[in-house]
């Protein structure tokens, strides 16, 4: 740390990503990345953007939002596009939290929510999930503050259904609700139908998992007007031009295509079932994901040792050390071929160990 860093920021305990390593070729299952490819018409989009670099993008981003919108069935009034949702996460903490105003989240749920807080130097209110991982909704209503909840969430992929959502955000009139909708497309229900009823709630998504677009950067935001224009005065105040050209073409153009996204998504929750099924037949606990990824713990095989292992075989998925789930791994589900040299992987690395017992 250099003499000059904030003592504000000393403690910062800051977000580490998933490996995405250069050594060799893997097969990546740990950063529930789309194993399909974006729509052949984003490369057209984003190649003729690249010749006009030279002048900035639109701060608006006027076409993509009314895309956006269109996409969702809402007005361009409630829709703010931003760079990855992580953005939007961290606007919304930055713009409704502070010192006096916490925020209320699953304990075991995405990362950034805890750095965010701390970041920001918002009180946080870590709610413990069930025994089975499951969020009881009744704890989070009327909790009097802030909530975030990701729905699924990750990295256990279970998915409250829309009706608990709605009983967390009505009981909760007089705080922001904050729905991160990440993975819905793969088998959740969305709370966008909610929004006309209720000012409060906050649905953020993303372009990076069902959208094939993770390394364009693209999420969005959809609210109330009101909650719309103090998310743009902290984009304003931050980064007016945070969705670039190139990014923007390839959203509009895969919003153009949204059907083939979308079928991609059944696919990949086809396969997710299936993979489901073939990982409890091997001895693993595995929840019940509404997400493009598996959580999973073997009865007999750590955590942490099925990931070195997989990861000498040049498969990654991810590992927590987080204590309450370090027995687990979270699985991204990519095709069924790559799916298929997992298990294959895991029946042999099962029966070495056997061996060796
Ligand atoms: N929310 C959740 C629950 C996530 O798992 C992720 C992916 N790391 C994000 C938000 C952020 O995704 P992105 O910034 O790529 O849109």
């Amino acid at each position: 740390m250099s003499r000059f860093f904030s003592p504000k920021h000393a403690a910062l305990d800051a977000y580490v990503p998933g490996e995405q390593p250069r050594d060799r070729k893997y097969i990546k299952l740990n950063t529930n990345e789309s194993p399909f490819p974006p729509h052949p018409a984003v490369a057209e989009a984003v190649a003729m953007e690249a010749g006009q670099l030279q002048l900035y993008s639109d701060p608006t981003m006027k076409a993509l939002t009314e895309a956006t919108a269109a996409t969702f069935g809402v007005a361009p009034e409630q829709v703010l596009m931003v760079n990855g949702s992580d953005e939007a996460l961290n606007f919304a903490f930055w713009a409704f939290c502070d010192e006096s105003h916490p925020i209320a989240y699953p304990a075991i749920s995405y990362g950034f929510y805890s750095v965010f807080c701390a970041l920001h130097h918002i009180p946080a209110k870590e709610i413990p999930l069930r025994e089975d991982f499951s969020i009881d909704y009744r704890d989070y209503c009327g909790i009097g503050c802030a909530v975030v909840i990701a729905n699924p969430n990750a990295p256990t992929g279970l998915a409250l259904p829309l009706s608990r959502i709605e009983e967390i955000v009505k009981s909760n009139p007089d705080h922001p609700v904050i729905i991160d909708e990440a993975y819905v497309d793969f088998g959740a229900e969305s709370a966008v139908s909610l929004l006309p009823r209720y000012p409060n709630l906050i649905v953020i998504g993303t372009f990076s998992k069902s959208r094939s677009l993770a390394g364009a950067r693209l999420g969005f935001a959809i609210a109330s007007p009101e909650i719309i224009r103090n998310l743009n005065t902290i984009k304003y105040s931050t980064n007016p031009y945070n969705v670039n050209r190139m990014t923007a073409a390839a959203g509009i153009a895969t919003l153009a295509h949204n059907d083939v996204a979308m079928a991609n998504c059944r696919t990949i929750a086809a396969t997710r079932e299936r993979v489901k099924t073939a990982l409890r037949a091997l001895g693993f606990t595995v929840t019940d994901s509404k997400a493009n990824f598996l959580f999973a713990a073997h009865a007999t095989l750590g955590g942490e040792e099925l990931y070195k292992q997989l990861r000498s075989r040049g498969i990654l998925i991810r590992h927590f050390s987080t204590p309450a789930i370090a027995n687990y791994n979270r699985i991204t589900v990519g095709t069924d071929d790559e799916m298929d040299t997992l298990i294959a992987a895991i029946r042999d690395i099962l029966a070495s160990q056997r061996k060796e017992d």
